[in-house]
This record gives structure tokens, C-alpha cells and sequence, in this order.
């Protein structure tokens, strides 16, 4: 893709107009970033493994009825997507406790929560990525009422299809991190990737708190075999759907 095209390029991915206005071209960067940008890196492999993943998750929940921005994948580091208007927010759902969740409340890493949490950050990296309140959101004029209940909605059936995914494949959803789109017609959809980079995954059979992580932790923390981590995802993921989808 020609430089002329390129719209935006974030910490991990660059985004590309294409020849048809309601289509974009996201290419996934092995460049990683951490603490707000703070800490910067390479991980070897991670476009292609973030790209490949998400693909197959995006096929996977599309075929459960839930609307995805996927179009398909030109490439093994390029997908090409729906144009749709992303909603700023970071929708991140837990289904045990770890990261800002230990740090902001005291629980302690891995409990298992009663019902997974869904919650809602403000995407603005001058702001810190703030925890927003429903009241907030809609002060802010982010989301109405009826999307912030839609948003709900979505993420606890994308995680309740996930949670049983992961599982299949050995792994513990931890949590992860969603962001949603709206179309011309106000249509949501889902958006942005699922991958190591956005998601909490353990192995199952590693009770180890460091051994057991297979996601951007590894990164975050200094923990090594990262690019490992990473590709172990990628085989487990894509080995269930060739079985299971
Ligand atoms: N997450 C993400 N992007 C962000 C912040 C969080 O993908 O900008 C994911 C993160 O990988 C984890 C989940 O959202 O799976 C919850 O992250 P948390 O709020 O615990 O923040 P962290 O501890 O990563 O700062």
C-alpha cells in the first residue's frame, strides 16, 4: 500500500484508504508500546500473529450473529475492514481479576470474579485512558443510554463466546479489551483486533504466575519468550477453528 494512502498510523497498526470509501486497509506492525507509550519494542512476528487471530476470531463471532467491521485478509498482515467511525472508548471485560483491577481495588491477582465485569475507558492517551461511569459517558456525549446497553450486550456475548474458545484451546480468558464502530446508518459493529495484544491469556495446565502467560504481559513485565507466547496463540487458535468452525 502507497504511502499516498495512509490515513493514520497508531502504536500498532497503520491504517490505508482503499479504491472503494466504505473499505480501509489496517496493516498489523510487529512494533510494540506499553505504559502509554512509555515503553517501546519490537515483537517479531506479532502483525502477522494479531492479524491471523483476530481474523479467525472476527469470522468466528460473525457466524454467531455479531457484527464485525472483517472483511477478509489480503495478506498475513493486512485485513481489509468496513469503514466505520470508532466510538472512543476501550469496552474491557474481566473475568478475573488482574492489572488496573488489582492496582484500583485491592482484589487479588487471579481471583475469579462472580460475573465477568464489563467496563468502560475514555480512549485519550493526554488523559491516561480514564475509567468512565455510565453518567460520564453519556455527559460526554460518547454513547446514549440504548448504545451503552448495546455495547454491554455485545461484550458479554462476545466474552461468553471467547471464555469457551480459550478454553477448548488450554487457555484462561483473563480479560480483554474491545472497541466498536458505528457505520453511516448508526449500524454497530465490532472493531479494532482481538489478539495477545488486547487480551489476558493463561495457560491452563501453568499454575506458575509468570510461566503461565502466553499474551503482551510478557512484553509489559520483561518476562522473555515473548514472541513464543504469541505464536503458541496463534497455532492454538487457528488449530481449533480448522477443527471446530
Ligand atoms: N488493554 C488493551 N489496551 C489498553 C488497555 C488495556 O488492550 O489500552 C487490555 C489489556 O491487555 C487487558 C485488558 O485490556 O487484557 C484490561 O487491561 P487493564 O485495565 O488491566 O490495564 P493494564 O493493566 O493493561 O494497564
Amino acid at each position: 500500500m502507497s504511502q499516498d494512502n495512509q490515513l493514520y498510523e497508531g502504536k500498532a497498526k497503520i491504517l490505508y484508504a482503499t479504491d472503494d470509501p466504505n473499505i480501509l486497509l489496517t496493516y498489523f506492525k510487529d512494533d510494540a508500546t506499553a505504559f502509554n507509550a512509555q515503553k517501546r519494542g519490537q515483537i517479531v512476528g506479532k502483525g502477522e500473529v494479531n492479524c491471523q487471530v483476530s481474523a479467525a476470531l472476527f469470522q468466528y463471532l460473525e457466524g454467531k450473529g455479531i457484527p464485525t467491521h472483517y472483511l477478509d485478509c489480503p495478506s498475513p498482515k493486512e485485513m481489509r475492514v468496513r469503514n466505520v467511525k470508532i466510538i472512543p472508548l476501550e469496552v474491557v471485560v474481566r473475568n478475573i481479576a488482574a492489572g488496573s483491577l488489582c492496582k484500583q481495588t485491592g482484589l487479588p491477582l487471579g481471583q475469579v470474579l462472580s460475573r465477568p465485569l464489563v467496563e468502560f475507558y475514555y480512549k485519550k492517551d493526554e488523559l491516561g485512558d480514564p475509567l468512565l461511569t455510565r453518567d460520564r459517558l453519556t455527559l460526554l456525549n460518547l454513547a446514549t443510554p440504548d448504545q451503552i446497553n448495546q455495547l454491554e450486550t455485545n461484550a458479554r456475548e462476545i466474552n461468553q463466546h471467547l471464555k469457551t474458545i480459550f478454553d477448548d484451546c488450554g487457555v484462561t480468558l483473563v480479560d480483554f479489551k474491545l472497541e466498536f464502530g458505528l457505520d453511516a446508518q448508526n449500524q454497530l459493529y465490532l472493531a479494532d483486533e482481538i489478539s495477545p495484544d488486547t487480551c489476558r491469556l493463561w495457560d491452563k495446565t501453568e499454575t506458575d504466575p509468570q510461566k503461565r502467560v502466553l499474551d503482551k504481559d510478557r512484553f509489559r513485565q520483561d518476562l522473555g519468550q515473548v514472541e513464543d507466547a504469541y505464536q503458541n496463540i496463534q497455532d492454538r487458535v487457528l488449530n481449533w477453528m480448522s477443527r471446530f468452525s
